[in-house]
């Protein structure tokens, strides 16, 4: 054992090795003692007993070092939920980052106005855009929904008494409560009506006998309460507000911002629905239906949303240049709804008919077939998902290739499409592995069959 221990490669030797002096020494040197660390406790735990030689070494040295994989990657979305949260939501697309390269490699505008010289605002860069295709007075934006919901409290409720509807309690996610939230921004929640039914006269009651100073509506996104239900709808709520003074807030979570009828949707809301029917401020998320990179937007008042760009908390939850070059990409297209549709993958994915997912399915199945000999591959009707809470009760009928492998269990199947250097992240249903072919990007598709080449020969395929 000492002999073997004496017989490993010595570090210098191992860097002078053609296969690594193309490469930087420390990143090298790195690589290098993780091997011989690793072949060194082989040797003394007596699982290795003959050493490999030195050019062996080297290219499992350079090896280690071109297989280095950031912990933070990309992977293939083929479970048909578009929004799906634990895969970072919104995917964006070519379009929305291509041309925003300026951006993020050297200095921008960022809080810089060109036309005086002067500091500027970083909200300014989307400001326009926003109440130009929302109808806002004013906009803003913050890190996430959650955070705007903090800001938008934490400016017109602190110390205040806000009504909300019990049936509007909600749990968004991630310990974030509707209640909670109140109380961190220094407001006191007057719970109104019961959980399945609340009226006007219930507002009324919150704000002629206990005070309630804010109207707080709460879009309850992802739960729906059916049966013996009624709530108020926001007009009616704002309309009251509006007869007595009192700011009406409404927290919309997720909605579009165009109209989506014309795209064979009919289900959701846009954001104008809900300006338009004169709530003084809505806010919502940038990466649920408008399809963008995570961001809170604030719409509304324009006395209101100035004194939100005052508040100390503003500073705390500010949005990133990269955030904000994204949104303004967006926005761009969303003034051009026929654009918007085809370019942001979220609503190209909402909005995909089902001829074409169908169609799409039997292609990739043809392919796979081709070259997974033995394996069946079989075009199935599946529901898949808006998902990220979103469009809770909404049926998505899709398409996708449902994989029987040979040899394999579905879920070994599943665990080593997930391993996969580009991870296949699929979706089990019914004991059969799916491909749901919705939620693809372009391109996803080769990759997959690329996939499938590389492993066939790994199987034992018939
Ligand atoms: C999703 C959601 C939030 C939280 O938004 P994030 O952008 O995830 O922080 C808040 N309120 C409602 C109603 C939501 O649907």
């Amino acid at each position: 054992m000492s002999n073997l221990l004496n017989n490993l490669p010595k570090m210098n030797t191992l860097l002078m090795h053609p296969l690594l002096s193309g490469i930087g020494t420390e990143r090298a040197k790195h690589a290098g003692r993780e091997t011989l660390d690793k072949l060194r406790s082989d040797v003394l735990s007596g699982t290795l007993t003959q050493l490999p030689s030195l050019d062996e070494c080297a290219r499992i040295v350079a090896a280690k070092i071109s297989e280095e994989q950031h912990n933070l990657r990309g992977v293939i979305n083929a479970t048909g939920i578009v929004l799906h949260t634990n895969l970072g939501r919104a995917p964006l697309g070519k379009d929305l980052i291509s041309g925003l390269s300026e951006v993020f490699e050297g200095y921008s505008n960022l809080e810089y106005d060109l036309t005086t010289g002067n500091r500027g605002s970083r909200y300014s860069h989307i400001e326009t855009l926003l109440c130009e295709i929302t109808g806002a007075e004013a906009s803003m934006v913050v890190n996430n929904n959650a955070a705007a919901m903090m800001l938008v409290l934490a400016t017109l409720a602190k110390g205040k008494k806000v009504a909300v509807s019990r049936g509007e309690l909600v749990e968004i996610g991630g310990s974030f409560r509707v209640p909670q939230v109140i109380v961190q921004g220094g407001a006191e929640l007057v719970e109104v009506g019961t959980t399945n039914k609340t009226s006007l006269a219930d507002y009324v009651d919150a704000v002629e006998n206990q005070n309630a100073q804010v109207l707080l509506k709460v879009h309850t996104s992802n739960y729906e309460v059916v049966g013996f239900t009624s709530s108020v709808p926001a007009q009616t709520l704002v309309q009251y507000g509006k007869s007595v003074g009192l700011p009406v807030i409404y927290d919309v979570g997720a909605c579009f911002l165009i109209d989506t009828e014309p795209f064979g949707f009919s289900a959701g809301e846009t954001a104008m629905s809900w300006l338009s029917s004169g709530a003084d401020v809505v806010c919502f998320s940038g990466d649920k239906l408008l399809g963008c990179s995570q961001a809170g937007i604030i719409s509304g008042r324009a006395d209101l949303i100035a004194a939100m760009k005052k508040h100390p908390l503003t500073r705390a939850i500010r949005p990133d240049k990269l955030t904000l070059s994204v949104l303004e990409a967006a926005l761009r297209l969303y003034r051009f709804p026929k654009e918007a549709a085809a370019k942001i993958p979220v609503l190209s994915m909402l909005f995909a008919g089902e001829a074409e997912l169908n169609s799409r399915a039997v292609a990739l199945a043809d392919r796979l077939r081709a070259v997974l000999s033995g394996w069946e591959a079989e075009v199935i009707e599946v529901m898949d998902e808006t998902g990220g809470g979103s469009l809770p009760n909404v049926p998505l009928p899709g398409w996708a290739v449902s994989l029987s492998p040979c040899g394999l269990t579905v879920n070994e199947l599943e665990e080593k499409l997930r391993g996969a250097r580009r991870p296949i992240i699929i979706r089990i249903q019914y004991n059969k592995a799916l491909i749901s072919v919705r939620t693809l990007l372009p391109g996803d598709d080769d990759a997959i069959v690329k996939w499938a080449e590389d492993a066939a020969s790994s199987f034992s395929a018939g």
